[in-house]
Order: structure tokens, then C-alpha cells, then sequence
């Protein structure tokens, strides 16, 4: 196969960082020196990122951080990519690596309290045994493009409602072994302390996460339906090498996809999974208000002629007026 000359870096770290604010404007310095893109969150807590870059500032990158005692330990998710997967190079001081918002008594410490790492070996033994559930921790539009074969989907917009679901859902999940996963590993090691810590007794999480998992060399990503959901411009990896089986639905017609768009009325911009065919019929808007949009950028980018728009709608009309009567 044929080498690329970028790379994507996917990683992050819990440690003891003292002064987020000054270390992220040395950090997007250094960054912005070896010529990389991407998006770093810097908290008290540790460090979260996703780069792009050439191979060899992606290295200069990776080796300079192994020699900073404070990331002593890191691990990163290489993958190989044909250029940049972002446009800008970001790094933002944050409270937190990832959004709980737990109070001072809840929240946990993951250099201190986690649970079991499970290698994506055990985890693939673990998941098929009957005393356990494999609980998906990420949001539901990322479960919704790809997740393991029978995990439960706790269908939360944001990571910080995750709690309030746990507690809700105890009958399902008392008396058995739990099994939490996440794209790169920073959520689950996280949200398995917090299990802990509310009691439940036997919480696992799937080392190095979903990505990992899929390049592992023996269990090749396999239980694994859809496509990984990525935060950068590549909006989704493969996982299982095994097989590849479609979860992704189109947006329009529920049938199998995974491909994502934007709406194209830059007010809504939400990220639907919709056919080429599909975006042409619905001129890529989510909704009736969305198409017609003095701004839609697929009108602009196709140069309509507002018959042309009229003529589409008429269609769309038609056919949700034959839906109805049916
Ligand atoms: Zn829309």
C-alpha cells in the first residue's frame, strides 16, 4: 500500500499540569512552529488532542512530548492520512478534558481511581459473555454511524448527561460485569471512576478505546459495526477489518449510509448522514425552512435558478403529501 506523507495524531493524558493558561500559549507556539492543525484542550488535569501534520513534524511532536517528564507515558493513535484533517491549529485552557461538570465531591481523579483496563483481546472475550453489558459512553449521533454489536446506547446529546442516565437505568445494570467504551479511552477513564465511586463494583473499559481496538492486530476490530464518528474533518474512521456491516442511516430515506453532510443553511449547519442523491433532492437541507434559506450554500455552490428550486420542492411536496395519505 501506498505510504501518506500526513499523519493524525489522536491522544491524551491525565497528569498534573500547573498553569493551563500559559502552557497552552507555549503549546500552540511549539505546534504552530512544526507546522501542525488540530484541536488541544490543556486543563489542571491532564491534555487532550487530535494534530495533523507531516510524518516528520508529527514525529518531532510525538518525541518531544515523550521527553517532557510531565507526559511520561503517553500513547498516541497514529494514522496515516492525505493531508491536514484540520484547518486551524487550536489550543484552549479548559476546566476540564471532557465535560462533566460534576460537583467538587463527585468528581473523580483518573490517576487515582479507574476502572479495570481490559486489552482489546479481553475485551472481545469479555463482551461476548452473558454477565456483562457493554454500555456505548459517547453521544448518540456518534453511536448512531458505528458501535460494538449489542452495546446499550444511552442516546445522551452531551457526555455530562451520561450520569443521569446511569441512574435512571441501575435495573440494567446491577449484578453485572459493566463495560464502558469510548473513542481514544479519555471518557471511559474518566466515567469508570465515577461508577466506582457510585457503587458499582465491577466496571471495566476498553483500553485505548474504539481506535485502538481497530488497529489491534489479532482481534482486527471485530463486533464492531458502522464506522468510528471522529471530531476532525475526516468525520469518521473504519474499525472492523473483519467485516463491514452499515448502521449509519440517511436522514431522508432511513436507508443504510454513512455519509455525513452539513445542512446547508449555515444557521443550522447540523451534520446529517445523507446519500448523494439525497443531497441533491433536498438541495442538503435538514428541514423545508433550512432549503429554502436566502443563504443555502448548495443553492449558492449550484447557482440555482429559483425555478429550479421551486421545481425540487414541488417534489419533496408531493411526496410527503402521498406519505401522509398513506
Ligand atoms: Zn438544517
Amino acid at each position: 500500500m501506498e505510504k501518506k506523507d500526513y499523519r493524525v495524531l489522536l491522544y491524551y493524558y491525565y497528569t498534573d499540569i500547573e498553569d493551563p493558561e500559559s502552557f497552552a500559549d507555549q503549546h500552540l507556539k511549539f505546534c504552530k512552529d512544526i507546522e501542525l492543525k488540530g484541536r488541544i484542550l490543556v486543563a489542571k488535569e491532564g491534555i487532550n488532542g487530535t494534530v495533523s501534520g507531516t510524518v516528520e513534524n508529527t514525529n518531532k511532536y510525538m518525541e518531544t512530548m515523550k521527553n517532557d517528564p510531565r507526559f511520561e507515558g503517553i500513547v498516541f493513535k497514529v494514522d496515516e492520512h492525505d493531508g491536514h484533517a484540520f484547518k486551524k491549529m487550536h489550543v484552549r485552557p479548559r476546566k476540564e478534558l471532557v465535560t462533566l461538570r460534576l460537583d467538587e465531591n463527585e468528581d473523580t481523579d483518573p490517576k487515582e481511581l479507574t476502572g479495570e483496563k481490559l486489552s482489546p483481546q479481553e475485551w472481545y472475550e469479555a463482551m461476548q459473555r452473558e454477565d456483562t453489558i457493554v454500555i456505548d459512553t459517547r453521544n448518540d449521533y456518534e453511536y448512531e454511524l458505528g458501535h460494538f454489536r449489542g452495546a446499550v446506547n444511552p442516546d445522551i446529546k452531551t457526555f455530562r448527561d451520561l450520569p443521569k442516565w446511569v441512574r435512571e437505568n441501575k435495573h440494567l445494570i446491577e449484578g453485572k460485569k459493566v463495560l464502558m467504551y469510548c473513542t481514544g479511552g479519555i471518557r471511559c477513564e474518566k466515567f469508570t471512576g465515577w461508577m466506582i465511586k457510585e457503587g458499582f463494583e465491577d466496571v471495566a473499559q476498553l483500553h485505548g478505546g474504539i481506535v485502538t481496538y481497530g488497529k489491534d492486530p489479532k482481534v482486527q476490530g471485530e463486533l464492531w459495526d458502522g464506522q468510528c464518528y471522529v471530531f476532525d474533518e475526516r468525520l469518521s474512521v473504519p474499525v472492523n477489518r473483519k467485516e463491514h456491516v452499515v448502521v449509519g442511516k440517511d436522514y431522508f430515506d432511513g436507508e443504510p449510509c454513512e455519509r455525513y453532510v452539513n445542512c446547508a443553511n449555515p444557521e443550522c449547519n447540523k451534520q446529517i448522514l445523507c446519500s448523494e442523491e439525497n443531497e441533491h433532492k433536498y438541495m442538503r437541507g435538514c428541514t423545508h425552512e433550512c432549503r429554502v434559506s436566502p443563504r443555502n450554500l448548495y443553492v449558492q455552490k449550484h447557482n440555482l435558478s429559483q425555478e429550479e428550486i421551486d421545481r425540487r420542492l414541488a417534489i419533496i411536496a408531493e411526496e410527503e403529501n402521498v406519505k401522509q395519505e398513506a
